[in-house]
């Protein structure tokens, strides 16, 4: 996602710049603010036996956030923090404070299950009042039906408490801005469609994405679902862009407007990559990770993406300072590894930035955009 509105003339020729010349800056980035989690969904990538990460000792401090985020560059746009639940850290204001203030972000994004809706009553309340001309798009997952859905999530009473937070997010925030994010998976694909109509119509959504499971850590697709959980999530994406073109529904930005219709292009583009490489995995276009975009663990791990076994280094080794990691030659290596091995996979957040940087889509783009 990124968000060009308030974005000053020099941020937007120095992300133009990143994005289609240089290649070497982060436009995007994906921070795991923490590894821990209260809910155990059943298809979560997260090893919650092991020690280490589940140990907040072991998560970057709010000063080596500050750091860090003071030394990112000129390009970052956007970034998505996640887990883990992000709002087990208490500090979650200040770290968006640093990506605003320091990194001079112009969007965040914060995945969340939604099962604290006091605290992100508390957040809502400071983003108001410290930053009410910022977006922050507040993204809840939702799986399944109520009952269905806390029985997936394990947590009793959770789709109760996620729909109280998401009504918080959208009564109160002035640049907050909720979501739902639908995530295909063995457990639901067979009614992915209907729990969509059943969330736009009963509960009023106006915006989604939709996320296609991944093999991914502890978590392994079952072989035999591969191609039904495909078929749903393909029909999920045709309803979404059906009801995106017809102003049902909405993205970030004022309906009909050309930036809005090439982000609509964007995500059909993107799912429709990501339909062709799901079962037989090919290379169609080059991967921007470990260029425009990568992703940073809880303990400070620099990484190109969340799927590639291949990290960039540890921000401690650098004294915190965000470019000189990206600038290693141990990144360079990756990246060029990355490029020579035509790397690819169906991962959704490198997937936008690819679809955005890559000089072969931007003539469907513009053209979209312009209402053709
Ligand atoms: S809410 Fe997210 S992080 Fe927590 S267990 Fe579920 S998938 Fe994993
Ligand atoms: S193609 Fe996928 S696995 Fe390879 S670097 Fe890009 S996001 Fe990572």
């Amino acid at each position: 996602m990124i968000i060009i509105k308030n974005m000053t003339i020099s941020k937007l020729l120095h992300t133009a710049k990143s994005l289609y010349v240089l290649r070497s800056e982060p436009v995007g980035l994906i921070h795991f603010l923490t590894r821990r989690c209260n809910a155990r969904c059943s298809f979560c990538f997260i090893d919650f036996e092991d020690e280490v990460s589940q140990n907040k000792k072991n998560e970057m401090t709010i000063q080596e956030i500050q750091k860090m985020t003071s030394t990112m560059g000129k390009s970052l746009q956007h970034v998505n923090l996640t887990g883990g639940e992000p709002f087990l850290r208490s500090d979650i204001f200040d770290i968006i404070k640093a990506y605003f203030d320091n990194a001079k972000v112009n969007s965040v994004l914060i995945n969340t299950n939604g099962s604290y809706p006091k605290k992100i009553n508390a957040f809502v309340n400071k983003l108001n009042e410290f930053y009410p001309e910022k977006t922050v798009v507040i993204q809840f997952s939702i799986d399944s039906y109520p009952e269905e859905h806390d029985r997936i999530r394990k947590i009793p009473g959770l789709f109760e408490r996620t729909m109280e937070s998401y009504e918080i997010v959208k009564k109160k925030g002035k640049g907050a801005i909720p979501s739902v994010a639908l995530t295909c998976t063995h457990e639901n694909y067979k009614k992915i469609n209907e729990i969509y109509e059943f969330m736009k119509n009963e509960h009023k959504v106006k915006r989604f994405s939709a996320i296609l499971v991944r093999d991914e850590g502890v978590f392994k697709t079952p072989e035999s679902q591969k191609q039904e959980i495909l078929d749903n999530y393909q029909s999920l994406t045709e309803n979404l862009y059906r009801d995106r073109t017809n102003g049902v529904l909405l993205n970030f930005y004022e309906k009909d407007s050309f930036i809005s219709r090439v982000i609509n292009e964007k995500e059909k583009i993107q799912h429709e990559n990501n339909i062709k490489m799901y079962i037989k995995p090919k290379f169609i276009s080059n991967c921007p990770s470990a260029s425009i975009f990568g992703v940073i663990d809880c303990d400070g791990t620099v990484h190109p993406c969340e799927v590639l076994d291949k990290p960039l280094g540890k921000l401690s080794d650098f004294n915190s300072n965000f470019l000189d990691l990206w600038r290693s030659d141990k990144t360079k290596s990756v990246k060029k590894w990355i490029k020579d091995t035509k790397c690819n996979c169906t991962y959704e957040c490198a997937m936008t930035y690819n679809v955005m940087s890559n000089y072969e889509y931007q003539p469907r783009l513009i053209k979209k955009g312009l209402g053709f």
